[in-house]
């Protein structure tokens, strides 16, 4: 087929023109480069700013003509880098600057700004803000930093750096002032926002003043003394004060304070910063407070004790003052911690450290030694005193308390030693009214006992006891002595089992020596069974030697009476076909007193055994009418210490008479102990006192002696 040249033409017309027209478009654009670039050049040129650009990559840096002429660098293309330009930043701010610009480049900012001085090439020192842009990869790597430095005035750094400062110390959590300290009376010129949140003032409301208004009245801490003494030197100071609230509510600050001198060295200003350690000091308060009290009752412990002891011996050697150290253990508290339980025991404990604080002046200390042992401190007491506290003592346990649902009565033994006559140290004076207070629990307890030298001996002794004691059960060293009752008109009524111990060196030992040790070592009750046991086959012996009225009588401890009495007794009883009346129980009145109402349900179930019951040491208790008449008892002997009194001691007589009375009044018999003279032997019998014991009229002694004796009596 022929080809026309028409097409052909026109196609390459259509070329021409397409060709021209991209031609023209490239111009166009080279054009358009050309002047941005050289709009760029003209601007970089036309500012007074240095401009820059790092290729972070490859380390080339590009800069302005005012940027070399600012830092006096080599023209572009010299081959000089950033630490030609970092040389000519001023030594001081080199590396601060150095440093900002890695972190900024290592962190994922774009953008980065900072303030710094400079050498000129005419050696001032000039101000320069710099603001770079930072371009980075997909990955977050740098590829350009772009900047400009802008030289800036002195005062502008200064007031930027200020603001900074200012906007740092507003941003601290430390409470922050400055007070002027060539004004008079130093007022505040400065307070941060943290400071008024912490004191509850406006900074309004401290500006002007002197701070002093932060300590309220409380001017005379120790932290301020010191604080005193660094502004008076002109050096820093460090103190932990205690502030007020605007609110009224106390908080604690360590406060550190320094001066800001001037260029000739005077000390214009103070600045202080302060950090609220309330939280701290509470919980070193609390772990102080636990260390120097006891967790039960609040009471100092043994050890705060001591300090003070240690400080009030100090003074009295220096003001010759007396002092007295009480030192008390609960009677039978063991008995109501085992038969109530723990809970109970410890409430005893908390009431009774409420009551003795109560008693007390506030320069005295009472503190709880551990168990049922307490301790006082009485400053500068005479005689007449100490007895006036152990009274008040005694009234305030005396005082019915109620422990899981029954009455309970505490009664306590007390000894004590006095500075300077019984000692001048702290231990010497605890450990000898702590003896004292032994011999208190060995002569009955609820008493009180002034230390005396002979107790020093009993101590060696106790030591030993209670493993001589053990030894001695083992060995069969005890013995039971027999001290017979009379009536008025000399028939004998009853015998009274009593204690002995034939110690292979002392000799016969009566209980005086040695039951407060069998109580505390446990021993009691082993050896009270053995009593009880020893004991009830005698109305045997009795009737077979015709004294079929005459009962055998047996002292029992407390712990007896809440453990094993029932049965040991029904025992007794069934083992040697006792009749009943032949046996009674002596119980003394402080152990009646010792968890009520379970001593009620012990006793009703022995009596019911037909065995009496006999209130011994009668007078001495709290017992109350209400109480006894609850009781199955027989009997009240009257104590000792009121029988000694009769003839010639008014107060005794009339507490005997009044005894006999309430017993008649009661239902019960009346028995006197400790008959030593005739004068009393007749004003019983006169009295109408039913029976009589004492050495007047028998001591005690070996139960064939006594049969003996009563034999002999018979005939
Ligand atoms: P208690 O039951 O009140 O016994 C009376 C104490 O007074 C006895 O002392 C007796 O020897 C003493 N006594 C009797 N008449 C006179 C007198 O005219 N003048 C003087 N100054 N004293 C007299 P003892 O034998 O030393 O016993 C002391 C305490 O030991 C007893 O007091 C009793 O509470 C306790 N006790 C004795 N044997 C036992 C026992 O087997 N078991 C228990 N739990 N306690 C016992
Ligand atoms: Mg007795
Ligand atoms: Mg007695």
């Amino acid at each position: 087929m022929p080809s026309s040249p028409l097409p052909t033409l026109l196609a390459i017309l259509v070329l021409l023109v397409a060709m021209a027209g991209v031609l023209l478009a490239l111009w166009r654009s080279r054009q358009r480069e050309r002047r941005d670039r050289q709009r760029f050049e003209l601007v970089v040129r036309a500012i007074s700013d240095g401009v820059y650009d790092l290729d972070v990559v490859a380390d080339r840096l590009w800069r302005s003509e005012a940027l070399c002429r600012m830092f006096d660098l080599p023209a572009e293309g010299s081959g000089a880098d950033v630490g030609d330009w970092l040389e000519r930043i001023h030594p001081e701010d080199r590396a601060r600057v150095r440093e900002g610009f890695r972190a900024a480049m290592a962190s994922r900012t774009t953008e980065w700004q900072v303030a710094y001085r400079y050498r000129r090439p005419d050696g001032t020192v000039g101000h320069m803000r710099d603001r770079m842009l930072i371009v980075r990869d997909g990955g977050g790597r740098p590829l350009r930093a772009i900047g400009g430095v802008t030289e800036v005035s002195a005062e502008q750094t200064m007031l930027e750096k200020l603001g900074l400062l200012e906007r740092a110390i507003e941003a601290n959590s430390y409470g922050v002032a400055i007070v002027d300290a060539l004004a008079p009376d130093m007022p505040c010129v400065y307070a941060n926002r943290a400071l008024a949140r912490m004191s509850g003032y406006t900074v309004g409301e401290l500006l002007g003043h002197n701070l002093r208004l932060l300590q309220g009245s409380e001017r005379e801490q120790p932290g301020l003394q010191s604080l005193r003494r660094a502004l008076r030197e002109g050096r820093e100071g460090f103190a932990l004060l205690r502030n007020w609230h605007k609110d009224g509510m106390a908080y604690w600050v360590e406060l550190m304070v320094s001066p800001v001198r001037d260029t000739q060295d005077r000390i214009t200003h103070w600045v202080g910063s302060q950090a609220d350690v309330s939280e701290r000091v509470a919980t070193e308060q609390a772990l102080a407070h636990r260390a120097t009290h006891d967790e039960l009752t609040d009471l100092p412990n043994r050890h705060l004790f001591r300090d003070r002891l240690a400080q009030a011996l100090r003074e009295s050697r220096r003001f010759g003052l007396d002092l007295v150290v009480l030192f008390m253990d609960l009677d039978n508290f063991k008995l109501v911690n085992d038969s109530l339980g723990h809970a109970a025991g410890d409430e005893l404990l908390r009431t009774v450290a409420r009551r003795l604080q109560g008693c007390l002046r506030q320069t005295d200390t009472v503190a709880r030694f551990g168990g049922d042992e307490f301790v006082v401190l009485l400053i500068g007491d005479a005689e007449s005193d100490v007895l006036r506290v152990i009274d008040r003592i005694a009234e305030a346990l005396r005082r019915p308390m109620e422990l899981a649902g029954s009455m309970h009565y505490v009664t306590a033994s007390i000894g004590y030693a006095r500075c300077p006559q019984h000692g001048e140290e702290a231990g010497v004076l605890l450990q000898r009214a702590d003896m004292a207070m032994y011999q208190a629990k060995a002569r009955g307890r609820n008493r009180a006992v002034a230390y005396e030298a002979s107790f020093d001996q009993g101590v060696v002794e106790r030591l030993t006891l209670a493993n001589q004691l053990r030894e001695a059960i083992a060995h069969g060293e005890f013995e039971l002595y027999y001290q017979p009752l009379f009536r008025w008109d000399g028939r004998v009524q009853g015998i009274e089992a009593l204690l002995r111990w034939n110690h292979p060196q002392r000799g016969l030992l009566a209980p005086g020596h040695f039951i407060e040790s069998l109580e505390e070592s446990g021993l009691m009750a082993e050896l009270g069974r053995w009593v009880l046991r020893d004991a009830a086959r005698r109305p045997v012996d009795l009737r077979a030697a015709g004294f079929d009225e005459v009962r055998v009588i047996i002292n029992v401890s407390a712990t007896q009476l809440h453990h094993d009495l029932l049965a040991d007794i029904e025992a007794a009883v069934k083992d040697f076909e006792l009749p009943s009346s032949a046996l009674e129980i002596e119980v003394t009145e402080s152990v009646l007193m010792i968890n009520v109402e379970s001593t009620i349900e012990q006793m009703k179930r022995v009596a019911r055994l037909g065995v009496g019951f006999a209130v011994d040491d009668f007078g001495t208790g709290y017992s109350s009418l209400s109480y006894l008449k609850r009781l199955p008892i027989q009997r009240l002997k009257i104590d000792r210490s009121f029988v000694s009194g009769l003839g010639t001691d008014p107060d005794d007589e009339a507490i005997c008479a009044s005894v006999i009375l309430l017993a008649s009044s009661l239902g019960l018999d009346t028995v006197a102990e400790g008959v030593e003279t005739e004068v009393q032997r007749d004003w019983l019998a006169e009295h109408g006192c039913g029976e009589l014991q004492g050495y007047l009229l028998g001591r005690p002694m070996p139960f064939d002696a006594l049969l003996a004796l009563l034999n002999s009596q018979r005939n």
